[in-house]
């Protein structure tokens, strides 16, 4: 059978499967992964010990006979206002934190690995010969943005992110790494879609903690995506006002990119916010019906008296897990002392006592925050 035909079909295939684009690519060392190992001696790694993996140094390392890998995009762009736009009217009486865009609605490991376990299926039917494939959404020993600009799906920006001319940076990458010898989205001389940055450096002026040491490569251990979701103790005092109303996250760097202004916008319901049971007897007048029942800028007050069993339960099957009831409450603190709250407003009284209530509980960490968001509210 043509390889080139194989290719455009497997394309296909993951189109009509709900992928927004799809590449094929041979199975080799690719120059970023290499400049990854400097990046892992600085430190800029933090507590990420799964990035020193060795395997992630070159894709052959990853599966045994791997020779290809099939690299897939799946936007999550629903229409919501970006995080710079989302001030909702009163939020100096009526805080909200900021989760990140990608994890409003359903885990995203579990939508993208449930379309690339189909369209494996569907590699079986074209190739009835043995072979292997597996399937990866971020947890694999794959740099999934390298793999992806050589598979041409795009530009590694200055923002460290894959980002492609028509889609804009916010979408989910995953990958089927596959002993099948197939032929290359990118022809003999081609070379992959080239870097669109220009002379713009928003992003790295834009980012709240100054977490970019120069274009291209971000010292993760200030990001504050690693800081609301990987770092598991206390949040560095330095970082901690830089960090806003960020409770999950941060799109900041994604926002302000130009190519993400017309990014365009996902019907998936899988990633809509997802709706959150009602917790307060009245709205707040303040806030829409919407903001208030759902992971788009949910209210500081309802975080705050959240338990451990309600974590588990409004956040099964979300993104949000990963951080923890621990990491979480402990963002919400911090939010709390961030967000300018005095006596009088809405919800003051309410997220004071839920801070002291906090700030006596058993876990040091939450304890702790807590304390400072209280010297900084009272
Ligand atoms: S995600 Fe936010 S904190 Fe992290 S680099 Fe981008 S702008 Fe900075
Ligand atoms: S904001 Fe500008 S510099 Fe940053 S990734 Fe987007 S285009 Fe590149």
């Amino acid at each position: 059978m043509d390889q080139a035909a194989d290719t455009i079909w497997i394309a296909e295939q993951a189109k009509g499967i709900g992928f927004d684009l799809c590449g094929v690519v041979r199975a080799e060392k690719f120059p970023e992964l290499e400049n990854t190992k400097d990046w892992l001696k600085r430190g800029y790694a933090g507590e990420m010990n799964y990035l020193f993996d060795p395997r992630r140094e070159d894709p052959r390392g990853a599966m045994p006979g791997v020779q290809s890998v099939i690299v897939c995009l799946l936007n999550y762009n629903t229409d919501h206002p970006l995080s710079l736009d989302a001030k909702p009217r009163g939020q100096e009486h009526d805080p909200r934190g900021w989760i990140s865009r990608y994890a409003w609605g359903d885990d995203y490991h579990d939508v993208l690995k449930e379309r690339l376990q189909a369209l494996v299926v569907l590699l079986r039917e074209r190739f009835p010969e043995p072979f292997e494939a597996r399937a990866y959404v971020d947890t694999g020993p794959v740099q999934e943005r390298v793999v992806a600009k050589y598979a041409g799906l795009g530009w590694l920006g200055k923002n460290t992110l894959l980002l492609n001319q028509a889609l804009g940076s916010y979408f989910f990458l995953g990958v089927i790494l596959t002993t099948l010898d197939l032929e290359p989205a990118l022809g003999e001389g081609e070379t992959p879609p080239p870097d669109l940055c220009g002379s713009c450096r928003r992003c790295l002026e834009a980012c709240p903690t100054q977490a970019f040491v120069e274009p291209y490569v971000m010292d993760a251990r200030k990001c504050i995506s690693y800081l609301t979701i990987e770092l598991r103790g206390s949040i560095p005092k330095e970082l901690r006002e830089p960090m806003g109303n960020h409770v999950f996250g941060c799109d900041i760097c994604q926002d302000v990119c130009p190519w993400n202004r017309r990014a365009p916008a996902s019907p998936l319901v899988e990633f809509q916010p997802r709706a959150l049971p009602r917790h307060r007897e009245k709205a707040s007048e303040a806030a829409s019906q919407a903001e208030e029942d759902s992971l788009f800028i949910p209210g500081l007050d309802w975080l705050l008296t959240l338990s451990q069993e309600d974590f588990r339960r409004v956040f099964r099957g979300s993104p949000l897990k990963r951080a923890k009831w621990r990491g979480l409450v402990r963002n919400a603190c911090i939010a709390a002392g961030n967000s300018g709250i005095r006596p009088g407003g809405t919800s003051y009284a309410r997220i004071l006592v839920s801070l002291q209530k906090l700030a006596a509980c058993d876990d040091a960490t939450v304890a702790e925050s807590a304390q400072w968001a209280l010297s900084r509210i009272q």
